[in-house]
């Protein structure tokens, strides 16, 4: 097998590699994107079900203030009962005082309560309007996702049909090449670069940037010898279409 033929199913088989490294990039954009709108739903459902254990701590607090209202109600009770047994003007004035100021005490709780009462309603307008919201939201990001997926098994099924043409294609390549081919993909994932040539002949490797002498340049084009970059080992190619140099 002469350098070019080789060159020319090696070349066959980078295209097809090529593809499916397409497709694999593909695959993890679209993998990134559904990570963020998974993050979109998680982060929703956190804010809501934070606000709604809020409410629960809200009634938790009335329940207890309710409690303590009731206990000095009946403390004002007792002492009220005590009112009738007592002797003097200055013990009947300082009772009257204590139970004032439970009184206001009592007060200062049910103020405290109503201000609770408020939040309360604050937090379920809220839930109650964010829930339709969250929930068409979520639909949406839901939906989202699923199309993402789909794409996702296209890519795969375009991934599988180009793994069963490459199977094909590297039938009958020269054996010494190809394990050299692989070992390039394996560290690269791709293991041919095409040379970038300027007007005077002067070629750059698109793999890495290494400058090639022109001597190297018009040995790749005529397909005489098959040689890879210094720097980046990657097997060199042009290709030309329509007597453009293609990069
Ligand atoms: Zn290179």
């Amino acid at each position: 097998m002469t350098d070019k033929e080789i060159l020319e199913k090696l070349l066959d088989l980078h295209k097809i590699d090529s593809q499916i490294v397409k497709c694999e990039d593909e695959i993890s954009n679209i993998k990134e994107k559904i990570k963020n709108l998974e993050d979109k739903i998680n982060e929703n459902r956190r804010v809501f079900s934070e606000k709604k254990a809020r409410l629960d701590t809200f009634k938790k607090k009335r329940a207890e203030i309710e409690l303590e209202i009731k206990s000095k109600e009946s403390e004002i009770k007792q002492k009220d009962s005590q009112t009738a047994m007592i002797k003097t003007n200055e013990a009947y004035q300082a009772l009257q005082l204590e139970i004032k100021t439970i009184r206001s005490d009592i007060q200062n709780l049910e103020d405290e309560i109503l201000k609770i009462m408020e939040e309360e309603e604050r937090d379920i307008k809220w839930l109650s309007e964010q829930e339709k919201l969250l929930k068409s939201e979520e639909k949406q990001l839901t939906d989202e996702i699923s199309e993402l997926k789909k794409k996702i098994a296209e890519e795969e099924s375009k991934i599988t049909n180009e793994t069963a043409r490459r199977n094909e294609a590297i039938k009958g390549i020269d054996r010494g090449w190809m394990e050299r081919y692989e070992r390039i993909r394996k560290g690269k994932r791709l293991a041919m670069a095409s040379i970038e040539v300027n007007k005077d002949g002067d070629g750059v490797c698109s793999g890495c940037r290494f400058s090639i002498r022109p001597q190297a340049v018009i040995e790749v084009k005529k397909k005489a010898r098959i040689l890879t970059c210094d720097n980046c080992a990657r097997i060199w190619y042009i290709e030309e279409v329509n007597n453009i140099m293609k990069v």
